[in-house]
Formats: C-alpha cells, sequence, structure tokens
C-alpha cells in the first residue's frame, strides 16, 4: 500500500458566489472537504492522505497530513508532489473537494485498474445534445464522443511528477496534461452522484432540505354506509361517518402533507361547517394539497402510514390501497408503506366502533 490520496481544497470559487469558500460551507453537518476525506479514511487504501489548502485547518486528522494550496490548482497539485517526492508513493489520486460523493467503489475500481496503466481517469458521457463551437460555425458531436472527466484522477507518481516538472501551461486537470503531451489515459466510467459543486445552485440541489409531517385521524364505524380506505371502496359490513367518506387514510395523508408544507391542517381547507363539502370523496379533497405541493416545487419522497383497526385485515387490502395511493399522488408504489395495527380489543377501536389511522410524509424541495 503505497498510494496517497491527494484532497484538492485550495480552490478560490470563484463561480460559487459566496463568503464562504464552497470546500468550506457545511453540508450534512459537515465542511464540504470531510466527506470524501473521510471516504479516502474510511477505504483504508491509501498510506498517506495530503488535504492542500489555503485556509487553516484546524482540526487534527488522524493520519492526514495538510500543506498549504498554489494560487491554481495546478500549482496546488505542483505543491502536493513536491511534497510527496522521496516518500516512496507509488500512485497518487487527485481528487477535488467539491466532489463530496466519491464513493469507496470507485476508489477500488480505480486502484484495480492502477495495476496495467499508469494514468486512470474516470468519466460520464454526456446526457444532453453536444454542440461544438467553431469559427465556422455550430459542428454537431456525437454523445458517447463526448467525455466529461471526473476526480480523483490517479496515476503513477514519478510519471506524474515529472510531466508537472516539465509543464508551463495551466491545465484545469491532471488528464489534460497526459493528453497534451499524448500520453495513454485508461478510461473507466465514473459515477453521476459524484458531481462537481460549482455554483450556489449546485449546492442547493445537493442540500435540498427534506420536511416531514405528520397526520391522524379517527372516524366512526356505522352500519349502512360504505368503507372507503386509501380512495377506493373497500367490502366491509360498515362504513365510516363522517362530513365526507371517512376516508381515515387520506385525511391522514393530507394532514402530513399539510403539515411538511407548513400549511396548517386540513380543517383550514374543508371547515366541517360548510355544506359544499357535504359527502366529498377525499380522493377529490387530496387535489388542493397536491397542486399546492406542485406549486412550491415539492416531490413527495415517502409514505408511511399504520392504519389502526381490529377488521379489515390490512394484509388483504394492502396492495389495492398502496396502487390506488400510488395513482392518486402519481408516486412510486414503493415509496408508500402501509402497516396494520390492531390494539388488543381495547377501546373503541378494539370494539370495532372505529377505525384511525396515522401517516408521516416527507417532501423535499
Ligand atoms: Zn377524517
Amino acid at each position: 500500500m503505497r498510494d496517497c490520496f491527494i484532497l484538492l481544497c485550495a480552490g478560490k470559487s470563484k463561480r460559487f458566489k459566496s463568503k464562504i469558500n464552497k470546500q468550506f460551507i457545511k453540508y450534512k453537518n459537515r465542511p464540504l472537504f470531510e466527506h470524501s476525506l473521510q471516504t479516502a479514511l474510511d477505504s483504508k487504501l491509501f498510506k498517506k492522505i495530503l488535504v492542500v489548502s489555503n485556509r487553516k485547518i484546524k482540526k487534527n486528522y488522524k493520519n492526514v497530513d495538510i500543506i498549504k494550496g498554489g494560487k491554481e490548482r495546478h500549482n496546488s497539485t505542483k505543491n502536493a508532489l513536491i511534497y510527496l517526492k522521496n516518500k516512496k508513493i507509488r500512485n497518487v489520486f487527485i481528487h477535488d473537494a467539491a466532489r463530496p460523493n466519491l464513493s469507496i467503489n470507485l476508489l477500488k475500481k480505480l486502484k484495480n485498474q492502477l495495476k496495467k496503466n499508469s494514468a486512470v481517469v474516470p468519466y460520464l458521457n454526456s446526457e444532453n445534445s453536444v454542440k461544438l463551437k467553431i469559427n465556422t460555425g455550430i459542428k454537431n458531436l456525437k454523445r458517447d464522443k463526448v467525455l466529461f472527466t471526473q476526480t480523483p484522477q490517479c496515476f503513477n507518481f514519478e510519471e506524474l511528477f515529472n510531466l508537472y516538472k516539465i509543464n508551463k501551461e495551466k491545465i484545469t486537470d491532471e488528464a489534460s496534461l497526459y493528453i497534451n503531451r499524448n500520453k495513454k489515459i485508461k478510461f473507466i466510467l465514473g459515477e453521476k452522484k459524484n458531481f462537481k459543486i460549482t455554483t450556489l445552485d449546485d449546492f442547493k440541489i445537493l442540500n435540498s432540505d427534506k420536511y416531514y409531517g405528520i397526520g391522524f385521524d379517527i372516524h366512526r364505524l356505522i352500519k349502512n354506509k360504505n368503507l372507503y380506505l386509501g380512495g377506493i371502496k373497500i367490502p366491509f359490513h360498515s362504513g365510516l361517518k363522517g362530513h365526507s367518506d371517512g376516508d381515515v387514510i387520506l385525511h391522514a395523508i393530507i394532514d402530513g402533507l399539510l403539515g411538511a408544507m407548513r400549511k396548517n391542517d386540513i380543517g383550514s381547507l374543508y371547515p366541517s361547517n360548510t355544506k359544499k363539502f357535504k359527502n366529498i370523496r377525499s380522493k377529490n379533497m387530496l387535489l388542493p394539497v397536491l397542486e399546492t405541493l406542485n406549486y412550491n416545487n415539492f416531490t413527495i419522497n415517502n409514505i408511511d402510514i399504520n392504519l389502526i383497526c381490529e377488521e379489515p385485515k390490512v394484509s388483504k387490502i394492502r396492495n389495492k390501497i398502496i396502487n390506488s395511493i400510488s395513482n392518486l399522488l402519481s408516486i412510486n408504489k414503493n415509496l408508500i408503506n402501509l402497516k396494520g395495527k390492531t390494539v388488543e380489543k381495547l377501546g373503541i377501536i378494539g370494539k370495532e366502533k372505529a377505525i384511525a389511522c396515522e401517516a408521516i410524509c416527507s417532501i423535499s424541495k
């Protein structure tokens, strides 16, 4: 194990437009750069880990050296390579701190390729159609011929050191150095989640806020009424009494979603003293809630539901209800979970005189 992981944190984040350098901005409760640092440490693949930073890093990390960076990225890399000279390093993995979602799996794949290659670089193809501006106009490029290079970019230490020694050009990654000298690079498929945070918008996407809401509802069971649960009619000897169809599952979901959006409760949308909502189907009550979700750019992450009753047995109706909720909310079935809970024959629910439901909903901006 003679490999070194070099984490570049010295960039000035010119495109980021924030007072704090992006490498130090908080993401999941820790500075951005610490995420890839932790991955490198956890991978146990490296003899040495080197952080290159122009800002003082106060915290001490075990087995991590911290050195000062240069003016530009290539100056920082050069500083790191000079620091590592005579430290018996075989390969270096050079990674941008602005890619916090680096995976150990990718590190392992890169390391594996270094057995046969002296330069290994991860890439992704473009998902967009690509054009190239040339003097005479615009040219179409084939999507699969365009490579977006990611980091870590991995090299034989001596070879990279020597290339840096003679380099006079300003380069934006180490792969450029190899390409400029017509030297061979082994490209391997990178990972989409290993994307680079360049602008504040990228960071907002990465850090998109999650909100949670809880909903609870209970209705009395009465004879001669249809039972509606999760938007569908369930064959049963009784139905739920209410101003509407009494669908406790949908009512709990509506309250959960409103709660997550911080928009009061179902009662403020549908006051029970208003005649126009009498006998309304609960699936129609969902519509304005979904409109508010869409209007505010929220998406549903998942919904977990407890249906609390002795009868009907949830196991027999679970799939039908999940399918119905999935249709009503236009979300994937696997984002919905429905659990059944009996109450040991206790109280009004135990005596089969009522059905209750609670739901927790998670949404993201
Ligand atoms: Zn209700």
